[in-house]
């Protein structure tokens, strides 16, 4: 039987392949297809040929269109995305798509036809001439050109008119292999030459050169100037040496990229390097696509998304700043590219390395258990780059004005002076409050899961977002009686202002997602600080990375608080790496830099694990505290989360997929279904249930047998619902 049925994948929400018939087409799979489906036409791209459907072959639409002039995307690829798209619970066709860049998800041809070279495969060069028919002379004639010389299409042409048969008929047989022309890599110059590696960094280039063409994982670990980039860069060359090897690098922001791509280039100007993400112009990012995808990119550095990049030679796999929270994708599929980075790594059998000052504990956890080799890279590279002076200053002893001690305000009046600059770091995105005895630091528990309350002031409740119990606020502290309970958290919306009176001449900025929100506005405020043109910053964790300011001497940080007692069991961890990373940008040339810490808890172990800079001594206890609640890594969580108008409709669906996990799984424990932290949201009322498993396996068993349900559910239809696997926000 011929294989004239096709299975298409689409980009509609149902998990399952579509069958269409080839209409005579010669249709490979991995090509892009156009299709019609409902009363539109779309494209898909063919999963599957087969000789059979589960359909009467009479209801069976032809596809209208195949775009045979690209290149096929390769089984690897969408077996890791079908990998992905079963585990994060979302409709497979939905997760191919959307991983192709946008001009392939359109119906008309992506390219013009003209930027095709076609060479003979190994197989064609040893297949005899022949072979081919003597009647098929066109064939005969092309194949007779083909030994010569690599064609373009317009050498094709004018061979014969009919040339595109006779093309697709080699490449049925694997005779013929097409190749985009794509211009765009700069010419080779001369490359900067590598600085001696420091004992460890060898260390870390041997191992993970000594692991080629094998899985391992390795966790590189070093603060921010030991030398990370320079390992990774020194691996690369290692790694992609004599070969045609590729290699994928991730990086947690946009921002970041041109920084690295910049020090690669410099470094390794002899391998074709792309960048891909989000910031690209649509025709540069299918460009960078296709050169990742036909082989000649062997760089290829981008974010999240980049992670399901075709790439048919893959060495080595390598993930900056691996902890960073941008690479879990908070909407469609929701995704961590740091985990699908792993099982890439694992497919291809290639090592993966992953750096990090301060690493997520799950990856510390592995480092530990051994099943990641740990690589550790102890003090600065540049010897003069001395570290900063971190202090805490105590809030319960020191006066303060809005939020502002005596202590930092001489410091930061110290610098204005000098004519250097300062940088006020605020950490508040996501932190709800908890109740918090001042006298005794008690911290109102949930009696129920080991979590903390969170504090609904409205209704005077307190609330677990964990298990969701409630219960009326307490206004007597329990363990010392102290009277004066109150919610942790300052209001910093008047920092500004206060700053502004305090300082009338200095120059201040603030930088936060409203002041960046135009695409070159973050960059002009980083030339700004460049050009000693702003006095004080203010700013939230997105000036905290990757930016050097040599004149940037004082550090102060303010409102911490809530985030050390956080609900949020993943505060504390988060905190440390920020405060890590924002204490790293004071001082980082010739002057000195000085940290000044705002805190009521000054000799909670965060601060001392800080001064000191000690990663692995904080991580034991954070993760000691992990492993008595039993929350990650330590076990294993999904939330199924809605939302609607109605907060009446998300408890009945949330009910209804309550009751069904609670029937199918005693390996896995469901919570009540309960409001989301952020209660209301864009008028809609949220909420979610939580399931918690001390084995991946029981939770994903769990999962796929629920998620049918719940989509094949009435319910469901009425409001938007999503599953958030190993979430990071709840
Ligand atoms: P990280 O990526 O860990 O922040 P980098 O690799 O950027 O660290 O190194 C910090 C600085 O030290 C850079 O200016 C880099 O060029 C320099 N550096 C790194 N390794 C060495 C080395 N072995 N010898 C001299 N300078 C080095
Ligand atoms: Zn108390
Ligand atoms: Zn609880």
């Amino acid at each position: 039987m011929p294989k004239n049925i096709l299975k298409v994948a689409l980009d509609v929400p149902l998990d399952r392949l579509f069958d269409y018939l080839d209409g005579g087409f010669s249709v490979q799979v991995g090509q892009r297809v156009v299709v019609p489906f409902g009363r539109r036409n779309v494209v898909g791209v063919v999963i599957e040929k087969s000789d059979s459907s589960e359909f009467a072959l009479e209801k069976l639409k032809t596809i209208i269109q195949v775009f045979d002039d690209e290149l096929p995307i390769d089984p690897s690829t969408f077996s890791l995305l079908k990998f992905c798209a079963d585990y994060y619970q979302y409709p497979f066709g939905q997760a191919l798509l959307a991983s192709l860049p946008k001009r392939l998800r359109q119906t008309e041809p992506a390219v013009s036809r003209k930027q095709y070279l076609y060479s003979l495969t190994p197989e064609g060069m040893g297949a005899d001439i022949d072979l081919i028919p003597a009647r098929q002379s066109v064939q005969r004639k092309v194949f007779a050109a083909l030994q010569q010389s690599t064609l373009s299409e317009s050498a094709l042409k004018e061979i014969s008119a009919s040339w595109r048969q006779a093309i697709e008929a080699f490449r049925m047989q694997g005779w013929v292999h097409a190749e985009q022309v794509l211009a765009g890599f700069k010419s080779a110059m001369e490359a900067a030459p590598p600085p001696p590696l420091n004992d460890e960094q060898q260390v870390a280039v041997n191992a993970v050169t000594e692991a080629a063409n094998t899985f391992k994982p390795f966790l590189l670990h070093g603060i921010t100037g030991s030398g990370k980039t320079e390992v990774y860069m020194q691996i690369l060359q290692q790694a992609l040496a004599d070969n045609d090897g590729q290699a994928l690098v991730l990086v947690p922001e946009i921002n970041l990229t041109p920084q690295l791509e910049a020090r690669f280039r410099n470094r390794l100007p002899h391998l074709p390097l792309v960048s891909l993400h989000s910031n690209l112009g649509e025709s540069e990012r299918l460009k960078n696509w296709r050169l990742a995808q036909s082989g000649q990119a062997r760089i290829i550095i981008g974010t999240r998304l980049a992670v399901f990049t075709p790439i048919p030679n893959l060495k080595i796999v390598m993930v900056d700043e691996e902890h960073d929270g941008s690479y879990k994708q908070q909407d469609s599929m929701r995704y961590h590219a740091r985990d699908v980075a792993m099982v890439r790594a694992q497919r291809s059998k290639v090592p993966i390395v992953m750096g990090s000052a301060t690493p997520a504990l799950e990856a510390w956890h592995n480092a530990q258990s051994g099943k990641y080799t740990l690589l550790s890279l102890h003090s600065r590279a540049v010897a003069q780059s001395a570290l900063p002076n971190i202090r805490c200053i105590d809030t319960t002893k020191q006066e303060s004005t809005n939020g502002l001690t005596q202590v930092l305000v001489h410091a930061m009046r110290e610098r204005l002076a000098k004519g250097e600059q300062s940088l006020l770091f605020i950490n508040r995105r996501g932190y709800s409050p908890v109740l918090l005895c001042s006298a005794c630091h008690w911290i109102a528990p949930c009696m129920r899961c080991s979590s903390r309350l969170v504090v609904h002031l409205k209704q005077g409740r307190l609330r677990c977002h964990h298990c969701g119990h409630e219960q009326k606020i307490v206004r007597q502290c329990p363990s010392c009686g102290n009277a004066d309970l109150h919610p942790t958290g300052h209001g910093t919306q008047r920092l500004e202002e206060t700053l502004k009176a305090l300082f009338p001449t200095a120059r201040i900025q603030r930088v936060d997602r409203d002041s960046t929100s135009r695409k070159e506005a973050l960059n002009d405020i980083l030339t700004a600080v460049h050009d000693n043109e702003i006095d004080i910053l203010i700013g939230t964790q997105m000036l905290a990375k990757g930016h050097d300011f040599p004149n940037l001497t004082l550090v102060g940080v303010i409102d911490t608080d809530s985030a050390l007692f956080s609900p949020d069991f993943r505060a504390a961890e988060r905190l440390f790496a920020q405060l890590m990373q924002v204490s790293g940008r004071a001082g980082r040339a010739e002057k000195p830099g000085e940290v000044l810490i705002q805190t009521a808890f000054p000799s909670h172990h965060l601060f001392n694990a800080l001064r000191t800079q000690d990663y692995p001594a904080y991580a034991q206890t954070l993760l000691q505290e992990r492993e008595m609640a039993q929350f990650p890594p330590y076990c294993y969580l999904a939330l199924i989360k809605a939302e609607s108008t109605q907060y009446r409709e998300v408890e009945q669906f949330l009910n209804f997929a309550f009751e069904l996990a609670r029937q199918r799984s005693d390996q896995v424990l469901t919570y009540d279904p309960m409001r989301a932290q952020m209660e209301k949201l864009k008028g809609m009322e949220r909420g979610h249930i939580l399931m918690q498993a001390t084995q991946r396996g029981a939770l994903q068993k769990l999962l796929a047998a629920l998620t049918p349900q719940l989509r094949a559910s009435k319910l469901a239809a009425k409001l938007r619902w999503n599953i958030d696997v190993d979430p990071m926000e709840f």
